[in-house]
């Protein structure tokens, strides 16, 4: 059986010879992607700078989960699943696409939903999964599942999402946007002739900016301004392994777990209660002794304090207070960064 180190080196092996799902996020420079990143990646540049240990685990929890959420998909859907090989479009030979999972077309599915579908395996920690859950999945998930259906030609997939803590699970289908789908080819292509043209992307504007403080090659991209920053001093944990303290992080787990669960879910209800009051202001729901009110509020103010101490620094330093110190209890995942 291939090691998920094999699988690594043939995927970025493969990822250089067209664009594939998990890169059109970095081609629209949505969330975590970079254009400019994508075709030094693309032109075979090797990186300069480590990658974080926490996206090479991200990496191996989503190969060493994905076999178990395509199980679950098929038996919470009782759609039949299998593997097959990556595909390669047909009249654009640069767009490609492994795809986790092809869903055996059925005709219960009805008219909707005919021939074969294609299956997005993801694996999501407990904020994000809640987050998905409650307002749909994040626009680079989108674009990666409708650029398989644009390789594929397949006319619908789903996504099957894992919170591997508390294997909450869930999963949808998604129609093929054609409109949508219009747009990934030109955006691509439009990369595509750039990588070929040796045409490079402009860097990001803010090198605070995340992607860049995570990007393999920050160091010769961003000169200078990547090298390391002094060292932080290393923090040692004294190991507690005392029944005590593991129920108390455990209790605190689970609570942490139910309170984000309670909380999406309490989103979800309070947008669905708009959604039924429709037009009117007011509502008395006697039932519940609650009266409702659905008022326009204006935005919260906010003050931009990194402009002010750049551009008015002493009247920054004149009307700044800092609160008294306390103490705060922070957890992490054991292989978690604690900074
Ligand atoms: S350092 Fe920033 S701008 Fe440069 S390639 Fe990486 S993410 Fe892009």
């Amino acid at each position: 059986m291939i090691t998920a180190e094999e699988l690594k080196v043939k995927w970025l092996a493969d990822r250089r010879k067209g664009i594939g799902g998990s890169d059109v996020a970095a081609v629209f420079g949505e969330k975590y992607g970079c254009p400019r990143a994508l075709f030094l990646d693309k032109t075979g540049v090797e990186p300069d700078y480590e990658h974080t240990e926490a996206s090479l685990d991200l990496f191996d929890r989503g190969h060493s989960l994905e076999p178990l959420i395509a199980d679950r998909f098929q038996r919470e859907t009782g759609l039949a699943v299998r593997r097959m090989p990556s595909r390669v479009s047909k009249d654009r030979p640069w767009m490609r696409v492994n795809v986790d999972r092809i869903i055996l077309s059925s005709a219960e599915l009805g008219p909707e939903f005919e021939g074969p579908g294609y299956l997005e395996c993801k694996s999501a920690d407990r904020e994000v999964f809640f987050e998905m859950r409650a307002h749909g999945m994040p626009e680079h998930y989108i674009l990666q599942l409708q650029h398989g259906l644009a390789v594929t030609g397949w006319g619908w997939g789903a996504f099957a999402v894992l919170e591997p803590y508390t294997f909450k699970f869930l999963h949808f289908k998604v129609k093929r946007d054609e409109r949508l789908i219009d747009v990934i080819k030109q955006v691509e292509e439009v990369f595509w002739k750039r990588v070929k043209a040796g045409d490079i992307p402009d860097k990001l504007e803010d090198f605070n900016d995340s992607r860049c403080q995570n990007c393999g090659y920050r160091l010769s991209c961003r000169n200078a301004e990547a090298l390391p920053k002094e060292k932080k001093r290393k923090r040692i944990y004294e190991p507690d392994d005392s029944e005590e303290m593991d129920i108390i992080v455990g209790n605190i787990k689970m609570l942490d777990a139910s309170i984000e669960e309670a909380e999406a879910q309490r989103k979800i209800e309070r947008q669905k209660a708009v959604i039924l009051m429709g037009d009117r202001e007011a509502i008395l729901v006697s039932g519940q002794g609650k009266k409702l009110l659905n008022s326009m509020r204006s935005g919260r103010q906010s003050w931009d304090t990194k402009a002010l101490d750049t551009e008015q620094p002493q009247l920054a330093a004149r009307y700044k207070r800092r609160g008294e110190a306390y103490s705060v209890l922070l957890m992490y995942d054991v292989n978690g960064n604690d900074e």
